[in-house]
């Protein structure tokens, strides 16, 4: 399959990884928004949120769980911190490969309110 998210995954496109276990990866945005930008990645390939399907949810939950903890690791749990994941045309989704950003280290200003 031709998804820049898997070869991340698979180690065959390089990264600057940060956190990584049996079905998560962790690793440097490579157009840094904010001063702490990772994306969080499932290493099984999903589309979107929208092909998300029965045990993806306990994946997502997985995903979440390393945010807290990758938050923690890089300092910016404190401060606080915004985990984004943009879905389809309107969500801006550029990569076809579910995943969040995890941005932090700044005020990143109101999306929302
Ligand atoms: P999206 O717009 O799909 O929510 O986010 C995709 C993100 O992937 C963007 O923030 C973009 O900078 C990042 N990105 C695109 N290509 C690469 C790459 O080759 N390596 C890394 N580390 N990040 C990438």
């Amino acid at each position: 399959m031709d998804c820049l998210f898997c070869k991340i995954a698979e180690g065959t496109i390089p990264s600057k990884r940060v956190f990584e276990n049996d079905s998560v990866l962790v690793f440097h945005d490579i157009q840094p928004a904010a001063p702490t930008h990772v994306l969080l990645i499932p290493k099984k390939h999903i589309a979107s949120m929208n092909d998300a399907e029965g045990d993806d949810f306990a994946l997502i939950g997985e995903l979440h769980r390393v945010a807290q903890q990758v938050a923690r690791d890089l300092g910016i749990a404190d401060s606080g911190y915004r985990l984004i994941n943009n879905c389809g045309r309107n969500g801006e989704q550029t990569v076809h490969h579910l995943h969040y950003h995890l941005l932090g280290g700044t005020r990143l200003g109101a999306l929302v309110g």
